[in-house]
């Protein structure tokens, strides 16, 4: 009995270690230095009002593509976790995933293209989920979109009707939602610093 309450205490003690990469690839997955910026792509940039669109802070990082890969450049998730919401409609794609590491936390990996997993899925840092557009894409949806955003959230994300048009998008992010520093705190992480901490 003694023995066994000992097991169990030293296993709720154990530190799980969890696995942490940069979304793409390079030749080391382990530091944020190989993560390159597009030149308006930092965290908390105060955006200009467009057409339909208010002034908002940028909740999220604009992540260039690390190689000269215009046909297959591949996105990753930073860790382990289930695919919760995806939307395939042209340049705003989207991938949600939910993380249960030490405390619950999601990403976002948007304006990518070629998604290969399904809602609901396993991935890990090693499971390629989609990819930049390619060339034909880009020529399409506009050159600005050679990037990809990717966010990572503090709360659940908006829980959506189901849209038959988008039957697998069933979550939002706060992404055009954050009109002071307080709003893009309370529900976005830096993702750079947020990596910066876990990686190894
Ligand atoms: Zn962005």
């Amino acid at each position: 009995m003694k023995t066994g309450l000992l097991l169990l205490l030293f296993f709720f003690s154990t530190n799980v270690a969890y696995e942490y990469n940069i979304p793409v690839k390079t030749t080391d997955r382990s530091s944020i230095n190989n993560i390159e910026l597009t030149e308006i792509g930092e965290f908390g940039l105060l955006r200009k009002e467009r057409p339909g669109i208010p002034a908002h802070f940028h909740t999220g990082i604009d992540i260039k593509r690390p190689n000269r890969n215009y046909h297959s450049e591949s996105i990753y998730p930073i860790s382990e976790g289930i695919v919760i919401s995806k939307r395939q409609d042209g340049p705003y794609a989207q991938l949600i995933i939910e993380h249960e590491n030490e405390h619950k936390f999601w990403t976002v990996y948007e304006h990518i293209a070629g998604i290969e997993v399904n809602l609901y899925d396993y991935v890990s840092p090693e499971t390629p989920i989609a990819r930049f557009m390619n060339e034909n894409e880009l020529n399409r949806y506009g050159w600005q979109f050679d990037h990809f955003h990717f966010e990572i959230l503090k709360v659940q994300p908006i829980k959506l009707k189901r849209d038959h048009s988008k039957p697998e998008r069933l979550f939002a992010s706060y992404t055009l939602a954050c009109y002071t520093i307080d709003d893009l705190n309370k529900y976005f992480y830096n993702p750079l610093e947020f990596l910066d901490k876990r990686l190894n």
